[in-house]
């Protein structure tokens, strides 16, 4: 499966239909007056949010977005037709940037929201509309204006559908690597060293062999204070907004000296400093390392603790593959949810 975030394409709204010369033509009258419509109004390039779509795939193969133009003006007094707009579906999360100058033009960030991005020229007005007591048979008309067009940029931020949380080292990018190791048809996602790295996981040989995938995010250095802009962490916790679902790794590092709980808990605290709503959003919580003796000794306890707070501890180990299986299940199911057409309102 191959990965595209970002494109290039050129729109190109249609022309307006011309305006027309024409006289009426009507038995017993010799000298008709005008009778030229006007011209139709180009189509428009719209773009519309879809909650469905992850990909921007589609467009590598068509480049050019055109609309229709309008339809010129006719004889007794017939306007023409406005031509068609050009709608294409987009995928929630997309931004659209001009490509020359690299101004933002929109960022769509819900299913059904309408952009406009290359307007549709206005037909021009024909000869009925240039009748004056001088002249009672004019012989002008306007052109329609010309269409817009742009070449537009195309970015899809983040196509994650799981976003990883948990502190440094509590083995987050070793699980993205282990889930990606296990199966080779993961591709690893590197965007700039400031921006997550996304890895794809196919479950039963990935969606066309029936199977099914979802995309997981790992989001390094989400440290106490992000918030407030500590660090990096506004930035990373950004990257967060849009996955549907959280998988929080805590681990229990003798050399860190960590609390799981405590370290849970700053980091939940974060969270919802920053986004009520992202804190909300179902979420696994995991022990790591469950390789180490100290992490299994401590795991039944804790599991206990957590407990305590409304929380279901799972274990996991990375480097031995122990609970891995079932946990990618769940990401999976969890990332489904993402299709249900009732999540896609808006
Ligand atoms: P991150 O900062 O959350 O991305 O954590 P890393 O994935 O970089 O892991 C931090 C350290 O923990 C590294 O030295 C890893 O080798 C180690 N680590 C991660 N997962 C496991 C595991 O399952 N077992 C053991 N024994 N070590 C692990
Ligand atoms: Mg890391």
């Amino acid at each position: 499966m191959r990965f595209v975030d970002r494109c290039r394409l050129k729109v190109i709204a249609g022309d307006g239909g011309n305006g027309a010369i024409a006289f009426r033509r009507e038995k017993y009258i010799p000298f008709g007056g005008p009778a030229g419509g006007d011209g139709g109004r180009g189509g428009d390039v719209v773009f519309v949010g879809d909650g469905g779509l992850s990909t921007l795939l589609d467009f590598t193969y068509a480049r050019t977005l055109e609309a229709d133009r309008g339809e010129h003006g006719m004889g007794s007094d017939c306007h023409g037709r406005a031509g068609a707009d050009r709608v294409e579906k987009l995928p929630v999360g997309t931004q659209i940037f001009d490509a020359e100058s690299s101004e933002l033009i929109a960022d769509v960030t819900e299913h059904g929201q309408r952009v406009i991005v290359a307007r549709g020229g206005k037909g021009g007005r024909g000869n009925l509309h240039f009748k004056s007591p001088h002249d009672r048979a004019p012989r002008r008309s306007e052109p329609g204006e010309p269409g817009e067009a742009r070449e537009l940029r195309l970015e899809l931020k983040v196509l994650a559908d799981i976003g990883l949380l948990g502190f440094p080292n509590a083995g987050k990018s070793t699980f993205v690597a282990a889930v990606s190791a296990a199966r080779p048809k993961i591709g690893d996602y590197p965007f700039t060293t400031l921006t997550p790295i996304l890895g794809m996981v196919e479950i039963g040989g990935g969606v066309r062999a029936g199977g099914s995938s979802f995309v997981i995010a790992d989001i390094p250095g989400l440290v106490p204070g992000a918030s407030e802009g500590v660090g990096l962490g506004i930035q990373f916790l950004r990257h967060v907004e849009r996955t549907r679902a959280l998988l929080h790794l805590v681990t229990l590092d003798a050399g860190e000296g960590r609390e799981p709980l405590a370290d849970y808990r700053a980091l939940r605290k974060e969270l919802k400093k920053f986004s009520p709503e992202i804190a909300e959003r179902p979420e696994i919580v995991v022990l790591t390392k469950a390789d180490l003796t100290e992490v299994r000794e401590a795991y039944p306890k804790l599991k206990a603790r957590f407990a305590k707070a409304k929380v279901k501890l799972h274990l996991i180990s990375a480097a031995t593959g122990e609970g891995m299986p079932e946990l990618v299940r769940e990401l999976a199911a969890l990332a489904r949810k993402r299709e249900e057409p009732a999540e896609q309102d808006g």
